[in-house]
């Protein structure tokens, strides 16, 4: 057994814009097990936007970040030593081990999950915290009826491209917002989007008018800012808005709302939602999701960074759109003859 554990520690708070910086590698020394615990191998890290919240000592729905302290995070991995008898050497399982190689705790918090038609990295994006997301916040904020046109930004990603398949099988018209052509083509012609509008290409309110010519009727934004403001402007009467995320301002100022005012003209309903206020529903979500991607029903795209020290600039990458899909750090290689 290995008798050192790497970790990424939060070392100091950003100034502006995160950096590298930001970030510290640490070794620790692994302690023996004791009575109850479980040790995990971590192998693929989730890196999420959240985090780049938490990096601030500012009011928000999770607490901040600890300075010092192991990143917070959600991974995967394998039992390698158990001293708990509810879980096994060799179980794969999900859970918040955090930014570094090995998790030791008592158990809780950890699924066990099973890999054998599912990749086990899958368990972070489409058939995990990202796919309950996309999942929650389609269903019961946008709430969409066939014929109906749905609209996501960040399309590519994590939560998007979910969102807009589960919104193709409902019937709906789907229009992605992403950025760059090759996202765009990826999003039209391998999810099977109707259209994909490339926001970065300087003409988003007129592409957006020809991609959803019936207006928008659903709207799960994952940006703000500009994207935000150009859907409002698309919006139908009575239509939805799930505000997701809001990431063109996480690493800067936040944008403003531009025009508040389409709301009522349009009468709106916009509603925040954060995936883990609803931990009821993530059973029946997974199950779905889960049986989606073993059909091969529900595509899905990842960047993976290698290595654990890799983490930090993969992180502050994916703020600025340099991820294609999931963005995941393999921490070690799966050996399947052993597991
Ligand atoms: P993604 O895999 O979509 O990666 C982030 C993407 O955001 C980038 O690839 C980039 O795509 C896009 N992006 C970055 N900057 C901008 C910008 N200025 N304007 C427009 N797009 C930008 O991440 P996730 O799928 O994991 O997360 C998507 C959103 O969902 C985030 O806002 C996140 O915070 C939110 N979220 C919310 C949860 C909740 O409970 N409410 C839970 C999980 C996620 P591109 O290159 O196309 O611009």
């Amino acid at each position: 057994m290995p008798d050192a554990n790497r970790q990424v520690v939060l070392a100091r708070r950003p100034d502006g814009a995160a950096s590298v910086d930001d970030f510290k590698l640490v070794e620790v020394a692994l302690a023996p097990l004791g009575e109850g615990e479980v040790r995990v191998r971590g192998h693929f890290l989730s890196l999420d936007p959240y985090m780049r919240g938490r990096m601030n000592d500012a009011k928000s729905y999770a607490a901040p970040q600890r300075l010092g302290e192991v990143m917070g995070g959600g991974a995967v991995g394998v039992v390698v030593e158990s001293r708990n008898p509810a879980w096994a050497v060799g179980d794969k399982v999900v859970g918040p081990m955090g930014w570094q190689e090995y998790f030791t705790g008592d158990g809780s918090g950890l699924n066990k999950v099973d890999d054998t038609r599912i990749p086990l990295s899958a368990f972070l994006g489409s058939v995990g915290m990202p796919g309950v997301t996309a999942w929650h916040g389609l269903h019961r904020i946008c709430k969409p009826q066939p014929g109906e046109t749905v609209a996501v930004s960040a399309a590519s990603g994590a939560v998007g491209s979910v969102v807009g398949q589960l919104a193709r099988r409902l019937g709906c018209r789907v229009v992605g917002v992403a950025g760059g052509a090759e996202k765009c083509a990826y999003v039209r012609d391998t999810l099977g989007f109707d259209a994909c509008v490339d926001y970065k290409a300087g003409n988003l309110q007129a592409d957006l008018a020809a991609a959803a010519p019936n207006g928008i009727d659903g709207y799960f934004d994952n940006v703000g800012g500009v994207v935000l403001d150009a859907v409002m402007e698309r919006m139908n009467v009575f239509g939805r808005i799930a505000v997701c995320g809001a990431i063109a301002g996480y690493d800067g100022k936040p944008p403003v709302l531009r025009q508040p005012r389409l709301i009522l003209v349009n009468r709106l309903v916009m509603q925040g939602f954060i995936v883990s206020d609803h931990m009821a529903e993530w059973p029946a979500a997974l199950q779905e999701l889960g049986s989606l991607v073993a059909e091969g029903a529900l595509l899905f795209r990842e960047s993976v960074a290698e290595g654990l020290a890799s983490a930090p600039e993969a992180f502050i990458g994916m703020l600025h759109g340099k991820n294609f899909g999931k963005q995941l750090v393999r921490l070690a290689q799966l050996d399947r003859s052993r597991a």
